[in-house]
């Protein structure tokens, strides 16, 4: 009985036709009849009456048993929506996203009305949302404006397991809240069994019980492989089509690391799908999902396939707990997830494909047998499961830059981060080396509290070294506690800013933020990279990034997907970017750094830096090149344009004011290159090499000085997206850390590590 909602749920003056509405209302009835039957509907009134009694409640139960969709419309039946918003924390946008579609559709009200979601640049609710899907990100950033959260009255930290650096930051946070407010509600959802560390944080069973859901488990069988691969993809690929040809029907979901190994096994498995046999029972049809998917693409994998139709999903490891997806009976895991890495000995972060832990792997394995007994094909061997895989995955914090965490939460208030109730306690070094960064950035005074510039960088949802670069755009430091009138004399200097150049630092922020903007296909290599010189700024890679932003802006809508394609880079991607620069404009707008128009940016669009004369030659070569001449001499012809004239020592003064603004913020991602050729970063004197994806490598000769986005590992640590600077502007951007570097030292190519090089630390 407590399944039929009362008819409240729906929205009285809801001005839509009748047909729509009476569609939703049947699909809503539909979904209610399936979700009775899941294995937490029994246990609804035992939960609802746990969380009324306790202030904190977890409960855990096997992934599919309901728990995310459910507990949040239980909650909403049982009045919590009257008294405030019912928050649902999400660690991914993906599963934010999908999981208020799906509620929502179970409420039977469109998305946005009574089920929102709330992620980084995209708010979809209204003021009659009742129940709230938000990444942990988000939800932290309400702290900055309503520190007691009074708008909420439940807060459920979903997927708790996974220990987000978030989700335990707010762990300490909601412990603070809970003493002040009697009327809040935690409930903290765990897809496994260690639920008594959550528990005693909370004060042990008596305040905090753990309630369990069971589960139901089929059997699946294991097979690992023989032999180790040393291509992953490749060995997806062999599984997927194996599975396909061999078993009997059923969805086939494949494991793998992040959106580029995805997209290159769609592909691949679209090209062996067409050489099947005409006749061939099942069609093959593979969905990906990862986050920068737009949101009506995620949709599709959770469409039941038709008859005669396999569907193949590759995702992220959002499908191994967050999102469950019906029909699975296969399971096809790498082994790989992407993990953040932070390196306390170069102060670096990089994204990195690591070994699961064994947990995720039972958990990936496990998703083959929700319904049926299934399958799982392992893409490693038996022995390495054993020896390489650790048991548990390391919580976030203790393994993050934790620079961005430590300016939130002194944002929010909170200064004794010491004494902060944390569930795990991060390294000193990586608390450390957080606060020498941000102290590097400006943000923090000597006293370690936040500076005017660090409470603006608070309110950006970017890493702190992006925020500085496009609220500051290389304007003068602010006044470290400085008088009132010189924090005014910044305040006028933020705002003096020229938009156009605001502008173009955030489009490169909002390029950096996105992935794979550029895409090579193996057969069409040669072409790509000619079309990649077209674009290419002679300053580097940031540049170069404005300038397919812009691109793609001014080939307007209707030929922006042409013009993308004509130009091997990824119209999904930049799309994402250009969103993605609007909503920054709002946040800049908001932080009162003046008004960007975005439509101004893209009129008074030019080309930066590419070399007016050489690149139109360049243009009518390489055609001319396509034409007749074979393709080398044509490429090594546009490169020598590249390397040319105008490029280089003197860049042109937009694209110097451009990348001086970002070097306010990324002064500590530098490199100079030293007398034995190679370059050092400035800071940890590490050794690094352009990447050859980069349009500075091999330009002879090599830029003396680098900023750079990212430090990739492999064989040797390379630095991705370079741009050539003036040694000179360290100094001017961070007289602090750079101050004693003059720029005639600088100049005199490289040292050997005497202290004028050697950053204050
Ligand atoms: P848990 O949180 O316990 O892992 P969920 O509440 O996420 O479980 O899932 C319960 C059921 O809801 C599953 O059967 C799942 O297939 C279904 N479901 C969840 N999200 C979607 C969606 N976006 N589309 C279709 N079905 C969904
Ligand atoms: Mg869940």
């Amino acid at each position: 009985p407590a399944i039929v909602a009362p008819a409240r749920d729906a929205p009285a003056k809801d001005p839509q036709p009748l047909t729509e509405k009476q569609l939703m209302r049947q699909k809503r009835d539909n979904l209610r009849r399936e979700s009775a039957l899941l294995p937490i509907s029994s246990a609804e009134s035992i939960i609802i009456d746990q969380i009324r009694k306790h202030q904190v409640v977890v409960l855990v139960g096997e992934t599919g048993s309901g728990k995310t969709t459910q507990v949040p419309q239980y909650l909403l039946r049982a009045e919590f929506g009257k008294t405030g918003v019912i928050a649902v924390t999400q660690p991914r946008r993906v599963a934010a996203i999908t999981l208020a579609q799906r509620v929502s559709e179970e409420v039977g009200t469109r998305l946005g009305h009574r089920v929102g979601y709330s992620i980084r640049f995209d708010e979809c609710s209204s003021p009659g949302t009742r129940i709230k899907f938000m990444t942990d990100g988000m939800l932290l950033r309400e702290f900055l404006s309503d520190a007691d959260l009074t708008k909420y009255s439940v807060i459920v930290l979903d997927e708790a397991h996974e220990r987000t650096v978030r989700t335990d930051l707010l762990f300490g946070l909601l412990h603070q809240i809970l003493a002040r407010r009697a009327d809040l509600r935690v409930v903290v959802m765990s897809a496994t069994i260690d639920a008594e560390r959550f528990s005693a944080f909370f004060g042990g069973p008596s305040r905090c019980p753990i309630l369990f859901v069971e589960g139901r488990q089929h059997q699946v069988v294991q097979y690992f492989l023989e032999q180790p691969t040393g291509d992953y993809i490749d060995a997806a690929l062999v599984a997927v089509m194996q599975l396909h040809v061999d078993e009997a029907p059923g969805d086939i979901l494949v494991f793998m690391p992040g959106q580029e190994e995805i997209e290159s096994l769609e592909k691949m498995l679209i090209e062996q799908s067409r050489l099947l046999p005409a006749n061939f029972p099942l069609q093959l049809l593979p969905l990906p999902l990862y986050a920068a998917l737009p949101p009506s693409q995620q949709v599709l994998v959770f469409q039941p396939a038709p008859a005669g139709v396999r569907k193949v999903i590759i995702s992220t490891n959002v499908a191994e707990t967050s999102v469950t997806i019906n029909g699975i009976r296969y399971v096809v895991d790498t082994g790989f997830v992407k993990q953040r890495i932070f390196d306390p000995a170069t102060g670096v972060e990089r994204l990195e494909s690591l070994p699961v832990s064994k947990a995720a792997a039972r958990q990936r394995t496990g998703r083959a047998g929700r319904e049926a007994p299934g399958k799982a094909y392992r893409l490693f061997t038996e022995e390495s499961y054993h020896k390489n895989l650790a048991e548990n995955t390391v919580p976030e914090i203790l393994r993050t830059n934790l620079a961005s965490v430590v300016l939130q939460m002194k944002a929010i208030g909170i200064d004794a981060i010491h004494t902060f109730p944390l569930i795990d306690r991060p390294p000193l070094g990586a608390l450390k080396n957080a606060f020498e960064h941000l102290y590097a950035l400006g943000c923090l005074s000597d006293s370690a509290h936040l500076t005017p510039l660090g409470r603006k960088m608070a309110s950006f949802p970017l890493d702190p070294m992006l925020a500085k670069a496009l609220i500051t755009c290389g304007a003068a430091e602010p006044p470290a506690g400085g008088s009132g009138a010189s924090a005014d004399a910044w305040t006028r200097a933020l705002a003096s800013v020229a938009p156009e150049l605001r502008s173009h630092v955030s489009g490169i922020v909002a390029m950096l933020s996105v992935e794979n903007v550029f895409h090579t296909p193996l057969e069409a290599r040669e072409k790509a990279n000619r079309a990649r010189r077209r674009l290419a700024a002679a300053s580097g890679d940031h540049v170069t990034l404005l300038n397919v932003l812009r691109s793609f802006g001014a080939a307007g809508a209707r030929n922006a997907r042409k013009w993308a394609d004509d130009n091997f880079v990824n119209a999904r991607s930049i799309a994402q970017a250009n969103d993605i620069e609007l909503q920054l404009a709002r946040v800049c707008e908001h932080a009162g750094l003046g008004v960007i128009h975005p439509t101004t940016a893209a009129a008074g669009y030019r080309e930066f830096n590419r070399a007016a004369a050489g690149s139109s030659a360049g243009r009518s070569a390489g055609f001319g090149a396509l034409a007749g001449v074979s393709d080398v001499p044509s490429a090594a012809r546009s490169v020598a344009m590249l390397n040319g004239s105008a490029v280089g020592d003197n860049p042109s003064p937009e694209a110097a004011d451009l990348l001086r603004a970002l070097l306010s913020g990324l002064f500590q991602n530098t490199a100079l290159l030293e007398k034995d050729g190679v370059y050092r970063t400035t800071i940890s004197r590490q050794r690094v090499f352009i990447h050859p994806s980069s349009v500075l490598f091999g330009k002879s000769p090599p830029p003396r000085c680098l900023m750079f986005s990212e430090l990739v590992e492999t064989k040797k640590t390379y630095v991705k997206t370079v741009s050539e600077i003036d040694p000179a502007w360290l100094a001017e951007v961070a007289p602090k850390y750079f101050g004693r570097l003059s720029p005639s030292t600088a100049s005199s190519q490289g040292d050997d590590g005497d202290a004028s090089t050697t950053p204050r630390k």
